[in-house]
């Protein structure tokens, strides 16, 4: 049997809803609240504060405390107050069909499609006319589509007092606020920023951005054109294939050894302690031309470094005039009290590595 919408319960001969006198005022408020202009999340926290027991709670209660326990403290949140406000339920009609169970789906609920629900108007007392249920209908879906323009900040940006994330609200100029404070923290953060104020002040940081790529863009093709950086190449070139050179004889050593053993030039004994000592020698060699070749290859690099940061620097400055380029190269924003941001971008590991790099060069003009 399903879940009873809550304001309703069942007859006593179980074939129709009834008004439940303890919560039915409820629901009816809400609808008066919501039509007379208050907003969602004010009417959960009147409702929090009137210390009026949530539908969660209120089943919870209604067991005698001995279901439903996980809602013992379950508040008014906007959500419950949405639930309520699109459910038809309450204009009178009654919705049969909305789930059916499938043997062939192992007996879960599978919903059906809206077209085939059933529904059978004037089946029980209304607690909203149909005509202000559709006003409100009409009105939020208005809201909803201001809402749900896409947040592209999404899990990127934190309040810089308790870390929560920043939620955005489209109305109120997009802005970005600490929700904490309802919450957990009474009164404690009180941070809120819009989005405008965020897109200039990462427009400006990537101008300097710019401006440090471009200097790097130089220095990398100016390293890659100095005696320096040919004369190291060509060094660790040598330095790898005399390690390479050391390996081989290092395994033809081991394989002659196999062949005194063969011929008992050696005792097994021998031949066991002289070959730990050509394993250990070798993979000496391994590990030190693996060292070697990772170097060389980081030093080839610089190769790719002037094109790789002129690609990043094109790709910043588009997103200076799009928006939609801007948010996608954030990795994370943390927004402080006076509306200061720190800011980090997903190619900040490219920029570090390459300084990194770079700082074992030195130039001469
Ligand atoms: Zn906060």
């Amino acid at each position: 049997m399903s879940k009873i919408a809550y304001g309703y319960k069942r007859s006593p001969d179980n074939k129709q809803l009834l008004p439940d006198e303890n919560t039915a005022p409820v629901v009816k408020k809400i609808f008066q609240r919501i039509l007379s202009g208050k907003r969602i999340c004010e009417i959960a926290e009147i409702l929090n504060t009137l210390a009026i027991p949530s539908p969660s709670k209120y089943l919870y209660l209604q067991s005698g405390g001995t279901k439903y326990l996980k809602h013992e403290n379950a508040r008014w949140y906007a959500n419950t107050i949405e639930h309520i406000l699109e459910n038809p339920v309450y204009t009178g009609v009654l919705i049969q069909k909305k789930s059916s169970t499938s043997i062939f789906n192992g007996n879960k609920k599978v919903y059906l499609p809206e077209k085939d629900w059933i529904m059978r108007e004037n089946a029980h007392i209304p607690l909203i006319s149909r005509e202000e249920f559709d006003l409100i209908q009409k009105r939020r879906e208005g809201n909803v589509k201001k809402t749900t323009e896409v947040n592209l900040l999404k899990n990127k940006i934190f309040c810089g007092k308790c870390g929560a994330f920043l939620t955005k609200r489209k109305r109120e100029n997009s802005r970005y606020f600490c929700t904490s404070h309802t919450r957990i923290f009474k009164d404690m953060c009180n941070i809120a920023i819009n989005e405008k104020e965020i897109k200039s002040t990462i427009s400006k940081i990537f101008d300097k951005y710019i401006e440090m790529y471009a200097d790097i863009s130089d220095l990398a093709l100016k390293i890659y054109n100095s005696g320096k950086y040919k004369e190291k190449t060509n060094r660790l070139k040598k330095q790898i294939a005399e390690k390479n050179k050391e390996l081989t004889i290092i395994n033809n050593k081991i394989a002659e050894l196999y062949e005194d053993l063969k011929s008992e030039l050696i005792s097994a004994d021998e031949f066991e302690y002289i070959k730990a000592s050509y394993s250990n020698e070798c993979k000496k060699t391994e590990e030190c031309l693996s060292q070697l070749e990772r170097e060389y290859q980081k030093n080839t690099d610089i190769k790719n470094i002037g094109r790789k940061l002129k690609g990043i620097i094109s790709k910043i400055n588009k997103s200076k005039t799009d928006d939609k380029f801007i948010f996608p190269l954030v990795k994370s924003i943390v927004v402080y009290p006076e509306r200061r941001i720190e800011a980090e971008f997903v190619f900040d590991n490219i920029f570090s590595d390459t300084l990194n790099y770079l700082k074992g060069w030195e130039v001469s003009e």
